[in-house]
Formats: structure tokens, C-alpha cells, sequence
């Protein structure tokens, strides 16, 4: 499919440095004093290479949702690629699912989340600050166009779910154990509850409410590592750097008969 008039696009030069444009008719690209018009670019196959005034050649792409995600203007820190895709499975999130987040910081992970569930699900967002919840509308409408699925609350989330039977409720905030007696009451059983959380005091504190609320089982908390590689003749190796820490998933499932609580010993 050929680049539109309004699209996003990426161009990357050799060294594989991205910039991020939008196409507009009738416009000029600027990079380096060197100049292209958006005409040359829209009607090009995706993938194809474009040469600027002054020689610099770039391939010119639609951004992956990954691609695009790493590279949109952000408000709050965004969740990784890596942890949105093990989010996607582990949270099992599919087509015609009913799925709450909070917040919506960016919104790299509500685009996700659409993504996932299809035009027969539907997503709801909580989020607290205005601001962030401005910049993640206008990066989900700059990606997905026009989403007629997507809810936002201007709520805290642990002040009520208004929704009812959701399937699967995915935190991305501070403090997700306020959250816990709203999840007991709004989740479906059956239902998925995760969290991402960057310290250990943090969920410590997440599975220890989980598992007083005698609602939840299966609890579990794991941390993905993306370890790149460098692939280039006899170089093959890992990368020098690579993002060491992002954050720690905890999941739990609502179960219909409430887990048993160990009992405490007297001795
Ligand atoms: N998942 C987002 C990033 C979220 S950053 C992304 O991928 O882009 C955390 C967000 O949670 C911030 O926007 C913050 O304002 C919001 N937040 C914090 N506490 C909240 C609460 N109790 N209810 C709703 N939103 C909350």
C-alpha cells in the first residue's frame, strides 16, 4: 500500500537514525539543510528509498506500532515494546475482550490493548492528569485514526470501576493495591489482573494485598529481558548496552471460590 497525505511516516538514514514525519501535501521535509517535498514521499511503496536536496538518502516507512510507539511525543514514560507484547499474552488479551487499564500516561499500551481486542472489544482507560490523557488521545488517533471502542474516565481508578464483567484490568500506576477491592468487584471470574510495577517494595506490597483479598489465585511476578544482539561478519555477539530494567509483571486470577489465606501459627 502506497504512503497517503496525512500518514505518519518514519525515514531512516544509514546509520539507522529515525525521524518521524507527518505527510502533508503541498509541504517541504527539512533535515540537515537538505530539503525534500512531502509530494515526493506521498504515492511512495512503503519501504522505498527517497533522496533529499543534498544527496542524503533514507528509506521511508509506515512505523510498526513498536516503531511508532519509541518514537511519538510522550507525556508519561511509556511501557516497552517488550513488556507490551509479554502484557498482550499474559494478560490473554483477544478479540472481543472488555479490557480496563490505568493510566493512560502516552498511550502506548491502550494502542496495544485496541489492537488486541479488536473492533468487537472494547478498551476503558482511567486517568488522573488532563495533560497526559490530551497527549495519549492524540497519539492513539495519530496511529489508529478515529476509535470508536476506546473509553476514557478523568477518574482515579481506585474511587470505582464503573464497569461491570470486565475481562481482563491492566495497572500501570503507582500504587495498584488501592485498586485491589475495585478489581474483586468489577472483574468477570475467570478475569485477569496484572500489574507493572519498576520496584520490589512496590509489588511486595501488590501480592500481599492480592492474596488477603481472598479473591485471587495463580499469583505470579516475572521480569522480561530483551537482550540484543550485534550479528555483523565474525561480530556476533550481544550488544554493548541494553535496557536492563523497565519494570516487574504480577498477575492473578479471580477465582469464584476465594483462595484459601494460609493461617497464621500461634507457636
Ligand atoms: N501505560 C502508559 C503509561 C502510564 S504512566 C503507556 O504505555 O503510555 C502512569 C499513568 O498513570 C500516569 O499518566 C498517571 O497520571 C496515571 N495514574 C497514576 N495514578 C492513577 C490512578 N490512581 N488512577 C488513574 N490514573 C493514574
Amino acid at each position: 500500500m502506497t504512503l497517503r497525505d496525512g500518514e505518519r511516516v518514519h525515514l531512516i538514514d544509514h546509520k539507522g537514525r529515525v525521524y518521524a514525519l507527518n505527510l502533508r501535501a503541498g509541504k517541504t521535509y527539512q533535515h540537515s539543510g537538505q530539503t525534500i517535498p512531502h509530494d515526493r514521499i506521498i504515492g511512495a511503496e512503503d519501504g522505498s528509498n527517497v533522496v533529499l536536496s543534498g544527496g542524503a538518502k533514507f528509506v521511508v516507512l509506515r512505523p510498526t506500532l513498536a516503531e511508532y510507539i519509541m518514537k511519538m511525543p510522550r507525556g508519561a514514560q511509556v511501557i516497552y515494546p517488550k513488556d507490551l507484547a509479554t502484557i498482550l499474552l499474559w494478560a490473554d488479551i483477544y478479540p472481543g475482550a472488555t479490557v480496563v487499564e490505568a493510566g493512560i500516561g502516552s498511550g502506548a499500551l491502550t494502542m496495544t490493548l485496541l489492537r488486541a481486542v479488536g473492533e468487537t472489544g472494547r478498551v476503558v482507560s482511567y486517568e488522573i492528569r488532563d495533560d497526559f490523557a490530551e497527549r495519549a488521545l492524540e497519539n492513539i488517533a495519530m496511529y489508529l485514526g478515529k476509535v470508536g471502542n476506546h473509553v476514557l474516565h478523568r477518574q482515579d481508578i481506585a474511587l470505582g470501576i464503573e464497569e461491570q464483567q470486565v475481562d481482563r484490568l491492566v495497572l500501570d500506576l503507582p500504587e495498584p493495591w488501592r485498586v485491589v477491592p475495585e478489581a474483586v468487584r468489577a472483574l468477570r471470574t475467570g478475569g485477569i489482573f496484572l500489574s507493572y510495577l519498576p520496584t520490589v517494595p512496590q509489588v511486595v506490597k501488590v501480592v500481599e494485598v492480592l492474596q488477603g483479598s481472598g479473591a485471587f489465585g495463580l499469583i505470579e511476578t516475572f521480569e522480561t529481558l530483551q537482550r540484543p544482539w550485534n550479528i555483523e561478519g565474525r561480530s556476533v555477539r550481544p550488544a554493548l548496552r541494553m535496557v536492563a530494567h523497565t519494570a516487574f509483571l504480577t498477575v492473578a486470577r479471580k477465582l469464584v471460590t476465594p483462595v484459601a489465606v494460609e493461617p497464621e501459627l500461634d507457636e
